[in-house]
């Protein structure tokens, strides 16, 4: 006999008790077997004045059950509160975000009849580590962090849930064109880890010509894995082209947990009317329950929910006069569902059928690459530097420093401006000064920097920041500026 999985339940704001109830309806009477334990998050706790919007005692319900199934929350205004799901995401190391999107044309109206797409986002690094710093009066810095170790965690679990689901094809997306290093190491992981599923069809494609492909012609993907905040983005636009976002479940997957939810939030705006589409979290329970092992009972729903869909049982947010055949409330579409329960689709797939069967994904384990011989071969010095002169002038008080480095190049923000410039009338506060060793390919210790830095600072120069260059294994590890 199947043991009850343990779970933790949280209800959530807005329309989320209200989905949540049918939801667990549907799941008991379909004989899902858990263990639920109830917690509260959102509104009420960020209003007893608990920044994360969750309690200490939510926190040991979930590190017991390690399976989280959440409904939408109110973000409250004004400052000072956490994202509780970043604050989740974080605790849980949930790396990968899972967001099938799927159209259920001619039952759901969508320009995208085809479609049937899940993309596999990474969750934890890129632009989303949140270290900005102001650096001048003029710009502001956000760091991109991807690492080999990250990127492979992801694409290796794209590649897996590929399998596992009897999917064809992975895309990879990325911009690599531009961000040789961070988006390069993407894409190389994404060829090498590849190269072990030689089954799977793999392609790359640069985000931007990827996305208007996922806007125009979802129907030529099938699993896309990607960076973060590309993923953000391409998945809310797969969403709102499959017709769906109020049907979308997804699920954040991670090495101590999972957390699954609704992809809409928590509309006050319908909130008490019992009117709201309890899909998108029935979505995610099913999701949760195939992450749980009791895949069997999980089709099952599908199966049903597919068949009432068919059936023209649809909520005010799909109804459509000219195909629906029935407008329900929320208990009346779970008690439609409910009432499907053992029956399969007919125009729709068959969930659990020999095509569709899954099976389960292994967790990837990934290691640090192994360590790469580094040379230090010099420095480049970040400045706020104002003045009404030319560059020239920076230069030329550079120059006048006794250091032992050499200046090789200025730039403006990545643009060329010393010793040649591309960029003539260049004005601005933000100067990054490329030192090297005095013979070209010589090396360069610390002690030369720090040096560098006290000189600079001697001179009356404001220094903000410097980025060692290394060379691993031979090989350059910093890129050189547009128009060198
Ligand atoms: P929303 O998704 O709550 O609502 C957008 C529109 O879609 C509204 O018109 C709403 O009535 C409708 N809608 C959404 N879900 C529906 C459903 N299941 N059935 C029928 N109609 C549905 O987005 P919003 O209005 O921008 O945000 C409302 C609140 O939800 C905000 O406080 C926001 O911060 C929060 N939010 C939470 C989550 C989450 O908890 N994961 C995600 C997104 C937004």
């Amino acid at each position: 006999m199947t043991q009850p999985a343990p779970v933790t339940v949280a209800y959530g704001d807005g329309i989320g008790p209200e989905i949540m109830t049918v939801t667990l309806d549907i799941l008991d009477k379909a004989g899902a077997k858990l263990a639920i334990e109830t917690i509260e998050i959102g509104e009420k706790v960020y209003k007893h004045g608990i920044a994360s919007g969750i309690e200490d005692s939510a926190w040991e319900s979930l590190s017991r059950t390690k399976c989280f199934l959440k409904a939408p929350i109110t973000t409250p205004q004004g400052g000072g509160f956490k994202s509780l799901n970043v604050t989740v995401r974080k605790s849980m190391a949930l790396f990968a975000n899972i967001r099938p999107c799927v159209s259920y044309h001619p039952f759901v109206r969508t320009t995208q009849p085809t479609m049937d797409m899940v993309i596999v986002r990474e969750n934890e690094e890129d632009l989303y580590a949140g270290i900005e710093h102001r650096q001048t009066d003029n710009v502001m810095q956000c760091l991109k962090l991807i690492s080999e170790t990250g990127s492979e965690r992801i694409i290796r679990y794209a590649f897996e849930y590929a399998r596992a689901h009897g999917r064809k094809k992975v895309t990879c997306i990325s911009k690599d064109n531009i961000m040789k290093m961070t988006d390069g190491l993407f894409h190389s992981v994404f060829d090498r880890v590849g190269a072990e599923y030689p089954e799977l069809e793999k392609n790359h494609m640069i985000v931007d010509i990827g996305a208007a492909k996922i806007a125009a012609a979802p129907h030529i993907f099938d699993v896309v894995v990607t960076e973060n905040l590309y993923g953000d983005i391409i998945s809310d636009i797969a969403a709102e082209v499959s017709g769906s976002v109020g049907l979308c479940g997804s699920s954040n997957i991670g090495q101590h947990g999972a957390m699954f939810e609704a992809i809409h939030g928590s509309a006050p705006d319908i909130a008490g009317q019992g009117i709201a589409n309890p899909s998108g979290l029935l979505h995610a329970a099913v999701l949760m329950l195939h992450h749980v092992g009791q895949g069997d009972i999980a089709d099952k729903i599908h199966n049903a929910w597919l068949k009432t869909i068919e059936d023209g049982i649809h909520t005010g947010d799909v109804f459509n006069p000219q195909i629906s055949k029935r407008r329900a409330n929320t208990a009346e579409f779970a008690a439609a569902v409910i009432e499907r329960l053992g029956q399969t689709p007919s125009h729709f797939k068959t969930a659990g059928g020999a095509d569709t069967k899954q099976h389960t994904i292994r967790m990837p384990v990934i290691s640090l690459p192994k360590p790469a011989v580094k040379t230090l071969h010099g420095v480049d010095v970040f400045l706020h530097w104002r003045d009404e002169r030319a560059v020239e002038a920076l230069a030329a008080q550079i120059k006048s420093l006794s250091t032992s480095l050499k200046l090789s190049s200025i730039d403006s923000r990545g643009l060329l401006v010393w010793p040649e410039s591309v960029a003539k009338s260049e004005k601005g506060d933000h100067w990054r000064c490329r030192f090297l060793a005095a013979n070209d390919g010589d090396t360069v210790t610390h002690a030369q920097i720090v040096q560098l830095l006290h000189d600079i600072s001697e001179s009356g120069l404001d220094f903000i920041k410097i980025e060692n260059l290394y060379y691993f294994d031979g090989k350059r590890g910093f890129t050189v500026a547009q128009g060198q």
